[in-house]
């Protein structure tokens, strides 16, 4: 499928007499359709709630936006969980899923009343001594070994590999962790496993579905808890690519269902409500870096030179992640240049796209970097003294707002204000 950016060259020109580039935006009317189809797929079961892993997008604004579409907030740490306090979210509204927890984080949580979610079994005397054992507790599963998916119907393959995962507890440690829970005090019990990351196959899913709504039948046979929730978490992918499948909703969300009726429903279970917690299939669509070509060399390829770095958007030189472009105002030309589409960091993996066919670029031509909605400003960073870019929201009826602005030189060395042994000349 052709990817179509959400803003045109006058839109993105309109913004930049406001806000110079780089920056990313996010296309509100993208996330609320997007919230409405999900909450739809799952309206099946009574107590669904997708809680968006924070993370992926933290942005008080942002949040905002999907507390009224109904969502909850899945935070792992105490920024995140202060975040999304601001926006309103706290008691049921918020999940706490964090590893190698600090002390304050995890009474941060507690104090505001979330679902937490333990880790691991050395979480529970932890828990107890640090804040005490709350009335709903959510303990995380890892079956180890390898989860695949390679006969799924949409031929899409998903691979994993718990058994080498940091996250998580074993069958046996969560059992034993419920019944001590149980003792403390615990009434409610949750389930939770993250076994994939950015699955395009509408088969995953269900089957983690299926694995975990056994897994809760097992447990509540063997421990006599009401296991109340079960939290699917993330997971649930994107199409950076042009050509690569995008994952049904509708379809993950009656796959899911299937599985509800077939495993829980006979057991009794049919009270059991589904939680989500996903980042990526909630923004990263929905967001875009927008950049200004600055400089063009020739050497022994063909480079573009951006006023975006890798700071601004991690993916690719971390992980290699393809980033669709589109030359805005170019969409129509045919692509017969082939370019490295490159940043400023003094590091040559600083490259948004390698050998990529793109119309021909002028400087001074905005590019639209698809798909940045979610781990993109969030992995952001300051290396070689870059500013971290602001953040602006292209609002329903058209119109455009700052909802985070860009980084000064003031902030970056607002760090040394503990000292007055240099001055740092920034006007
Ligand atoms: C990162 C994360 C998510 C969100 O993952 P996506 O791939 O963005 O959907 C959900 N839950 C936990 C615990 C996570 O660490």
């Amino acid at each position: 499928m052709q990817k179509k950016p959400f803003l045109t060259l006058e839109q993105a020109q309109n913004i930049i007499k406001d806000y110079k580039t780089p920056f990313h935006l996010y296309d509100e009317k993208g996330i609320r359709e997007n919230a409405r189809r999900l909450n739809k797929a799952f309206s099946w079961n009574k107590g669904f709630k997708e809680y968006f892993a924070v993370k992926a997008t933290p942005n008080p604004y942002l949040l905002k936006i999907l507390k009224e579409e109904g969502c909850g907030v899945d935070c792992s740490s105490l920024s995140e969980l202060i975040m999304s306090e601001a926006c309103g979210f706290s008691g049921a509204d918020v999940m706490f899923s964090s590893n190698v927890t600090p002390e304050e984080d995890m009474q941060k949580a507690y104090d505001m009343g979330s679902y937490i979610n333990l880790d691991d079994y050395n979480f529970v005397p932890f828990l107890k001594r640090v804040c005490g054992v709350p009335e709903t507790v959510f303990c995380r599963y890892n079956p180890g070994g390898i989860f695949s998916l390679s006969a799924s119907e949409d031929g899409v393959q998903v691979m994993d590999n718990p058994g080498e995962a940091k996250y998580g507890m074993s069958e046996d440690q969560m059992a034993q962790a419920f019944v001590e829970l149980k003792e403390a005090g615990a009434k409610h019990f949750g389930i939770h496993a993250f076994l994939a990351s950015n699955t395009v196959s509408n088969d995953y899913y269900s089957e983690l579905a299926g694995v975990l709504f056994e897994l809760a039948v097992r447990l509540k046979e063997k421990t006599g808890v009401h296991i109340a929730y079960i939290n699917l978490s993330g997971g649930i992918g994107v199409d950076y690519k042009p050509d690569e499948p995008s994952a049904n909703i509708e379809i993950i969300g009656e796959n899911v269902r299937k599985k509800f009726e077939e495993i829980l429903v006979p057991n009794g279970m049919g009270d059991v409500s589904i939680f989500t917690e996903l980042g990526r299939f909630m923004l990263a669509p929905y967001g875009a870096l927008v950049s200004t070509c600055l400089h063009q060399k020739h050497i022994y390829k063909e480079y573009l030179g951006l006023d975006a770095c890798a700071a601004d958007l991690m993916r690719p030189a971390m992980y290699g992640s393809y980033h669709h472009i589109t030359v805005l105002g170019k969409e129509d030309e045919p692509c017969t240049c082939k370019y490295d589409v490159t940043g400023g960091l003094c590091e040559n993996n600083d490259k948004f796209a390698i050998d990529r066919m793109l119309p021909k670029v002028e400087n001074g031509d905005i590019l639209f970097i698809h798909d940045t909605g979610a781990h993109g400003y969030s992995m952001g960073y300051n290396y070689n003294g870059k500013l971290r870019s602001a953040e602006i929201l292209l609002c329903e009826d058209g119109s455009h707002k700052l909802i985070r602005r860009a980084e000064k030189l003031d902030d970056y060395f607002a760090t040394f204000d503990f000292t007055d042994d240099f001055k740092f000349n920034t006007k």
